[in-house]
């Protein structure tokens, strides 16, 4: 009997076709990309995303290198999400986003003061 796995794009383990979520490295999007801001699914050869606009190309915060809006850097495999500063949410946001995506809430970024 054939089971439907797919190998996850990130970590290249054999994922169920159904799983929102990969068990092996955690990836929210196992099968294809998302733009962190609308959550539309985009392709890695995008610049922009088509439901949003936004640059789909980010400069990694930790370093500095041009990456994919992915959940990791390309180059450094270093996170890009974030928590939620709302407490009462605390979902996995991308690291630029100003709104939450989950709660709509307004993000407080650490980074630069005022
Ligand atoms: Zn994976
Ligand atoms: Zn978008
Ligand atoms: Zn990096
Ligand atoms: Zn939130």
């Amino acid at each position: 009997m054939a089971t439907y796995k797919q190998p996850c794009l990130h970590c290249g383990e054999f994922v169920e076709r159904d799983a929102r979520l990969c068990p092996h490295c955690h990836s929210r999007s196992p099968f294809g990309y998302h733009c962190p801001t609308c959550l539309k699914p985009v392709n890695k050869d995008q610049a922009v995303c088509s439901g949003c606009a936004r640059c789909l190309t980010v400069i990694c915060p930790t370093c500095a290198a041009p990456t994919f809006a992915d959940e990791r850097c390309g180059e450094c495999g270093s996170g890009l999400m974030v928590h939620c500063t709302n407490p009462r949410c605390g979902q996995l946001q991308f690291f630029d986003a100003q709104k939450c995506t989950a709660c709509g809430k307004k993000i407080k970024h650490e980074t630069g003061r005022g």
